[in-house]
């Protein structure tokens, strides 16, 4: 017993050290992974998150960033066919532009795991592994009404304007259609007033999830519409949005003197965000965890190359053009200046040093 113990203990031992280091030996085939840009750090941890994932189960791993162009990624998942990749994992830049690769792909029986956004207008997609995203939407707009209600109790009606999130991306829209589900109804009682009167994922979406491109929305709204009002709240699906969106009420003077910063939120918990937030900048996140991710995509695949049945949790809500994609969605964490330490550095995401 006590050899078996010593034995197993000097297995796990080598097991750890494998997996800390970069030199894995490779006893099954390579998964590609297609991530849409690196220009935002949480695509950088997902792709690091399945690669270490996928490599300690002894897969190799194709791992490309699409730079946010379209061509680019579809090239580079067509090469990933070619190569013989024996399953994909693909986060889109625009989810309605794969269907002919994914025929090749299917041609090829190569599975296609749609990764947190889902894959539309195709019916070779396999699975899909995304947060709940309608709840993400609902925690945005329950953290802004939260954010209203103390910074701004006296106000009312309060001073709102939304943006929204790339159109080309399926997850926008339900991010969009859970923030309204919580908000229309205090626009309806005339608590909330969208003083622009910009409403509808049409006129409030951000083409390619551009900080730019949404502080210079920002930029307008306030001179076209708060000359003499005062903006109290600012609904942004994600946390690069809300960088510019920040700046741009920065530049008009929010957040000195009397003009109080109003409430804006964000998503991903991203590093420079969550700073701001410790700084009462932006007001909340919300932090989906990739290692998570990661790991269902990983069990995903998996199960899929070894035709077995992946965990699957939803089989309802993912309609995409073709069919309802079977899913698994995990739980989105609402993140502020009270639970950031606990959420954040308590779950190992990040270290007390990164946020400093
Ligand atoms: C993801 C979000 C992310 C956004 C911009 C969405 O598809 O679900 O987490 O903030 O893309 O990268």
């Amino acid at each position: 017993m006590k050899r078996f113990t010593t034995l197993a203990a000097s297995i796990m031992l080598a097991g750890t050290m494998l997996s800390a280091g970069p030199a894995l030996s490779q006893d099954k085939c390579t998964v590609g992974i297609s991530m849409p840009t690196k220009s935002s750090s949480r695509w950088i941890a997902d792709g690091e998150n399945m690669q270490k994932q996928f490599e300690e189960k002894g897969y190799g791993v194709d791992l490309q960033y699409a730079n946010d162009d379209i061509p680019n990624q579809l090239a580079q998942v067509e090469n990933m066919i070619t190569k013989g990749d024996c399953a994909l994992v693909i986060a889109a830049i625009d989810g309605t532009t794969l269907t002919n690769a994914l025929e090749n792909a299917a041609a090829s029986d190569i599975p296609v795991i749609a990764y947190d956004r889902l894959i539309r207008d195709s019916g070779d997609v396999s699975y899909y592994a995304t947060f709940d995203n309608f709840k993400v939407g609902v925690q945005q707009a329950e953290s802004l009404v939260k954010g209203l209600e103390e910074r701004f109790p006296d106000a009312k009606p309060w001073n709102v304007e939304l943006f929204g999130g790339s159109p080309d991306d399926n997850n926008a829209y339900f991010f969009y259609d859970g923030a309204m589900s919580v908000l229309q109804p205090l626009i309806d009682d005339g608590s909330v007033k969208i003083v622009s009167g910009q409403m509808g994922m049409d006129t409030v979406g951000t083409l390619r999830w551009d900080g730019s491109r949404a502080q210079a929305r920002m930029d307008n709204l306030l001179s076209a519409n708060y000359t003499d009002a005062r903006v109290h709240g600012v609904l942004s699906p994600y946390d690069g949005l809300s960088i510019g969106i920040l700046s741009s009420l920065k530049g008009v003077g929010y957040g000195s003197g009397d003009l109080k910063m109003p409430i804006v939120t964000g998503q991903d918990a991203e590093i420079p965000s969550v700073k701001s937030i410790k700084s009462d900048e932006q007001y909340s996140t919300i932090f989906k965890d990739t290692r998570e991710l990661a790991r269902v995509t990983v069990g995903m695949v998996e199960a899929v190359l070894s035709d077995g049945e992946p965990e699957i949790n939803n089989t309802e809500t993912y309609d995409n053009g073709v069919k309802v994609v079977p899913s698994y969605l995990l739980e989105p964490t609402p993140v502020d200046k009270t639970n950031y330490e606990e959420a954040l550095v308590g779950s190992g995401y990040y270290s007390d040093s990164d946020l400093n």
